[in-house]
């Protein structure tokens, strides 16, 4: 790999086996200076990220009602998202919402490549400002340098306090903001402002911690790493390109034989490429793009910005370095309708379209039976027959309900639960139930029961199958 002062290089541990050739045991990191870089591309990430940190830090604290509009409040096992209100027995949607997530990855990774990665990904967003705090305390790439060579000294202390302080800050507010998902923020912020632990609690204080180390190491030491050796979507992705996929290349055509050149001139043997490593000075991963794709880049277009910025001083076209396809740089062109997109995004709507209906159409509260243990069936005196029962009914929407009751068997079942049954929004109503009939009606010593609960305004129904017990004849 090629390298320059500051930048990713290879420290081999190599071992020789007879018979075999050199091979790399292990390879040790060397830090990244990275150069700051404007430009079109840097300006389109500004419009990715911010509504992505706006809609983290903000959402929070929105106000839904008496309550925040979206809370995950595990202990009472409700999940709030506006104005509505998942249950445990709702994950199944869930399951629906990361399978839909998936699909839509794949979907545009096969077109766009790795879009996520360089411009929405929250480990790309927040590394990219912890980075921007390095460059305001530190000072540009080759300050940062001097500073990181020279001996401890008053200007370094500061310097590096002041970095980590505002880091460590910033990842505080990432982990409160996170925590205030799952409790209520306003208390939890209120507690720490008024260093409150009673109002805080242990749990919220514990997992703010974790989640303020965990940025902070990810965002301020880690960075690149957990793109390259963590994160598994850098892996697999490479089994949804295809050569019309958009990724960023160098045009070695164009560019080579890469060489110095006076401003003025463009000698007839050397190709555009100027050889100045500024493509690699300002790549956050610390690749040399010009060797190829890598799976360590990550399409955040850094360096196209920066190649671009260096052609037009010397007068050349842009896109030495651009987003382009294998299609495309081989001199043909780019087919963005394939079956392998058209697939993904098929599967993408048939699945969106489900989930939609499956989220209108969900019955906001639930009915479950229960029989009562020990006794299969009690007898009385004038020979009827009884089946005891818990019917649990739940409440899941915010409103209150009505639900009438119904039973249905091919017994002439009488029920002992007065319906219509009132419940208050989010109640959990447990009732005891008995299914009786006369003993001469009860021809079968195993009858099926459908026990179906309805709301009479919207006219939604849940249902609950059951056995109705007697003696045999
Ligand atoms: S920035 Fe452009 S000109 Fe400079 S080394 Fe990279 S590819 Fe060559
Ligand atoms: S090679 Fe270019 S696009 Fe890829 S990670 Fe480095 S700067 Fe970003």
């Amino acid at each position: 790999m090629n390298g320059s002062p500051g930048q990713s290089n290879v420290q081999e541990d190599t071992v020789k086996l007879e018979g075999f050739g050199e091979r790399d045991l292990y390879q040790r990191r060397e830090k990244i200076f990275t150069r700051y870089v404007g430009g079109f591309f840097q300006r389109l990430r500004f419009f990715t990220g911010w509504p992505l940190l706006a809609g983290y830090f903000l959402l929070p604290w929105l106000q839904w009602g008496d309550r925040q509009a979206i809370l995950f409040d595990l202990p009472t096992r409700q999940f709030h998202i506006l104005g509505l209100t998942f249950w445990p027995q709702d994950l199944w949607l869930l399951g629906w919402m990361l399978i839909i997530a998936a699909f839509a990855l794949f979907t545009f990774t096969t077109l766009v490549g790795r879009i996520w990665c360089g411009y929405t990904c929250p480990q790309t967003v927040w590394t990219a400002i912890f980075m921007w705090v390095e460059q305001i305390t530190e000072g540009e790439r080759h300050q940062r340098i001097r500073l990181d060579g020279a001996p401890w000294n008053f200007e370094k202390i500061r310097k590096r306090f002041l970095k980590h302080a505002m880091w460590l800050g910033w990842a505080f507010l990432t982990g409160l903001t996170f925590v205030g998902y799952f409790t209520p923020i306003r208390d939890l912020a209120w507690g720490y402002l008024t260093l409150n632990f009673e109002l805080i609690g242990t749990w919220a204080a514990l997992w703010t911690l974790f989640f303020t180390c965990a940025t902070y190491i990810n965002a301020g030491w880690m960075r690149e790493q957990v793109c390259i050796y963590m994160c598994p979507y850098a892996r697999f992705q490479s089994a949804m390109f295809d050569k019309d996929t958009l990724i960023v290349s160098y045009d070695a055509a164009r560019g080579e034989p890469r060489g110095a050149r006076k401003r003025s001139e463009k000698p007839d043997q050397l190709g555009d490429c100027i050889d100045c490593q500024l493509c690699v000075q300002v790549c956050p991963t610390g690749i040399d793009i010009r060797n190829g794709l890598q799976y360590q880049c990550i399409g955040c277009a850094h360096c196209v910005d920066a190649c671009n910025q260096v052609m037009d001083k010397l007068g050349y076209d842009p896109g030495l370095i651009r987003y382009t396809t294998e299609h495309e740089l081989a001199g043909g062109k780019t087919h963005w309708f394939r079956p392998r997109s058209a697939g993904y995004a098929t599967a993408l709507i048939v699945m969106g379209s489900v989930f939609l209906w499956a989220v209108i159409t969900r019955v906001p509260f639930e009915v479950d039976v229960l029989r009562e243990r020990g006794q299969l069936f009690s007898q009385s005196s004038d020979g009827s027959v009884s089946n005891q029962y818990r019917l649990r009914v739940l409440n899941k929407s915010q409103q209150p309900a009505t639900l009438s009751l119904e039973v249905d068997s091919p017994l002439p079942l009488r029920f002992s639960v007065a319906s219509p049954i009132s419940l208050a929004p989010v109640e959990l109503l447990d009732l005891p139930l008995t299914l009786s009939a006369d003993g001469k009606d009860v021809t079968t010593p195993n009858a099926e029961v459908t026990i179906t609960v309805c709301e009479a305004v919207t006219e939604r129904c849940d249902a609950e199958v059951t056995r109705f017990l007697g003696p045999s004849k």
